[in-house]
């Protein structure tokens, strides 16, 4: 007995040995592996590739963590069984009507079943014709395959990290194989041996920034036995090895609401957003209820689909049109150099830079909060010629522009022993270029705008980038009297065990500059983005479910060479007692086509408002 186990041992051993030694072959053989093209590659950043891997073991789980929406419902990860087929000798599977039994449970033909097993060299999960996943049985096959006698298959539980409805939650990410990026961040773990090559890792959003602790400690795998023929040793031998640790795998409790972010999801596809992003906040403590991209990223096909589908649009900046008026107004009325109430003349064209007013003949005489509703450019150019640069870009600065938005630590806290951002991807937009105006980067403080970069600014274009999160953030900060927030996406960490790892605390955006503006100065942005949705250039979404208020914009791009424009909204409902913050953006939309946003923002609203309500009913 003690000698059949060391043989079976030495066995083992030696069958790993070859496959640590090929393995090796395949990343040190030049031309042939994929190790030295990722090298290659290296100057253009990394990209994610797939590296060759055949397995002696099945990996049934893992052990990475999974990700929860705000009220505990799983975003990924599921487990169902499966059925493995093992390569041993077709004399020792068993008999015909065995074979033709398993094709029955499995619904595929016996010599198809037949052929497919004859060729296989490693374990594999049975796959369904086209499926990437491994075959998901009912409770009626799992029963119906114990009752057969045959060697060499088993059922086993399988733990599937995208489960269905996943796809498109860029903010969550996806996982793929990054070799690059594991020869850049892990060097020590893979000299080791710890990491692989052909590991796993978070390729974008959550998955990426926290990336170490969702790794876990190890996966449950399968392996087996088999002597030199072939043969089964005494049947089937099977060893599950699984991590000894009831702490992992780790739950990340996201600040997503799971419900909200697939009806809007779905939303945008009935739709047909072609490019752009949908962001819903929590008014009271900025936290992240839903960020929704398009175009779709579908993480199991992820090879055909290279480049812009994995972008969250949400963290992208663009140029924000006359959304960004709600900045110019408060940097004019934070610098005293305007009020609401004072008149403006429009009579469509400005007369200096080439600016002109977007309603033809111009909108007449008119207030400043008369200004907003309408999206008067004439007026916006005016207040924004009187303020210096520097106060203008206090202002903006103050409200975020320029830095990140999202969440993040600058000290060790919990578990991370470096500075966290959750949103990794996330841009920081801008007011000015630095670059094309002068000025700052030799710690000057004076910025060298004249009059028409100062015009264009104020009406969002020129050099002014936003992203949706800091635009729907704008609102939030708005709401909040000025105090400028920190959107989160992550509440907490637990472990597997229930018992809380770390806590995400909401706070308030805590960066040099960065701060708040006067509560009066919200106040009366606040009755001017009132003003758009009930006479101004919102009016048609004035119906539905809430009152809203907000802001549209459309900003001037091209594209191919073509114009094209960016279609705004951003603003909140219900406009009495708030409690949501969205923005739109639909991205190079044919120029004069309506305001596709705009209409957006309302269709999202009122899915809000109905989710709100039917959660609300007993
Ligand atoms: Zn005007």
């Amino acid at each position: 007995m003690a000698r059949r186990a060391a043989i079976a041992a030495l066995l083992f051993t030696l069958i790993m040995g070859l496959y640590i030694v090929r393995l090796a072959w395949l990343q040190l053989t030049p031309g042939s592996n994929h190790a030295s093209s990722a090298l290659a590659s290296s100057r253009g950043g990394w990209k994610r590739m797939s590296v060759a891997q055949r397995q002696r073991s099945l990996v049934l789980d893992t052990g990475r963590g999974d990700f929860l929406d705000r009220s505990g419902r799983p975003i990924t990860g599921e487990t169902y069984s499966t059925v493995a087929l093992f390569p041993i000798l077709a004399t020792e599977r068993g008999n015909e009507q065995q074979l033709r039994k398993l094709a029955g449970i499995l619904k595929v033909n016996v010599s198809d079943l037949t052929s497919w097993w004859d060729a296989l060299r490693d374990p594999s999960f049975w796959h369904a014709k086209g499926q990437s996943l491994p075959y998901r049985l009912s409770e009626g096959q799992v029963r119906e395959l114990s009752q057969l006698q045959l060697q060499g298959i088993k059922v086993l539980p399988y733990r599937n990290r995208y489960i269905e409805g996943f796809n498109s939650k860029q903010a969550i990410g996806y996982t793929s194989q990054h070799p690059e990026w594991l020869e850049a961040v892990y060097p020590k773990e893979l000299a080791s041996g710890k990491r692989m090559l052909t590991d796993q890792v978070g390729g974008a959003g959550l998955e990426k920034s926290l990336d170490k602790l969702l790794r876990g400690i190890g996966a449950t795998s399968v392996s087996y036995f088999v002597d030199s023929s072939l043969k089964p040793m005494k049947g089937l031998d099977l060893r599950i090895t699984q991590p000894n640790n009831s702490y992992y795998p780790l739950q990340i409790g996201t600040t997503l609401d799971l419900e909200l972010q697939n009806r809007i999801e779905a939303y945008a596809d009935s739709v047909r957003l072609q490019e752009g992003a949908i962001v819903v906040l929590d008014t009271k403590n900025a936290d992240i209820v839903a960020m929704v991209s398009r175009p779709m990223m579908d993480p199991e096909h992820l090879g055909a689909q290279e480049g812009k589908p994995l972008l969250n649009h949400a963290l992208i900046a663009a140029p924000p049109g006359s959304v960004f008026k709600l900045v110019t107004e408060a940097a004019a009325l934070e610098a005293g150099v305007a009020n609401e109430h004072e008149r403006f003349t429009c009579t469509g064209e400005y007369g200096r830079y080439g600016l002109s007013c977007w309603k033809e003949g111009g909108h007449g005489t008119l207030t400043l909060r008369e200004g907003l509703a309408q999206s008067c450019n004439i007026a916006f150019a005016t207040i924004a010629e009187r303020m210096s640069a520097e106060q203008f870009a206090r202002t903006a600065a103050a409200l975020g522009v320029g830095r990140q938005a999202g969440w993040h630590a600058e000290k060790p806290f919990g578990p991370f022993r470096e500075p966290l951002r959750l949103l990794g991807e996330e841009e920081a937009g801008q007011l000015f270029d630095r670059h094309s105006v002068g000025g700052a980067d030799n710690g000057d403080t004076h910025i060298a705008a004249d009059g028409g970069v100062m015009a264009q600014s104020a009406i969002g274009q020129r050099d002014v980038q936003m992203t949706p999160l800091q635009a729907a953030n704008l609102v939030v900060t708005l709401l909040n009297k000025g105090r400028v927030m920190e959107p989160r996406l992550v509440r907490e960490i637990r472990y597997a065990s229930g018992q809380r790892m770390v806590k995400f605390d909401a706070k308030q955006a805590s960066a040099k500059g960065v701060g708040r503006i006067h509560p009066a100065t919200a106040r009366v942005l606040l009755r001017g983005m009132e003003a758009v949705v009930d006479h101004g250039t919102g009016r048609s979404i004035r119906q539905g479910v809430w009152t809203v208020a907000g802001k549209s914009g459309t900003a001037n791009v091209t594209r191919d060479g073509k114009p094209r424009v960016h279609q705004w909204f951003t603003g909140y409902g219900p406009a009495q007692s708030p409690r949501y913050a969205v923005a739109v953006l639909s991205k190079y939309r044919p120029p004069n086509s309506p305001n596709e946003a705009t209409k957006l923002f309302r269709g999202v609203m009122d899915i809000i408002a109905e989710t709100e309500q039917r959660s609300a009913e007993p």
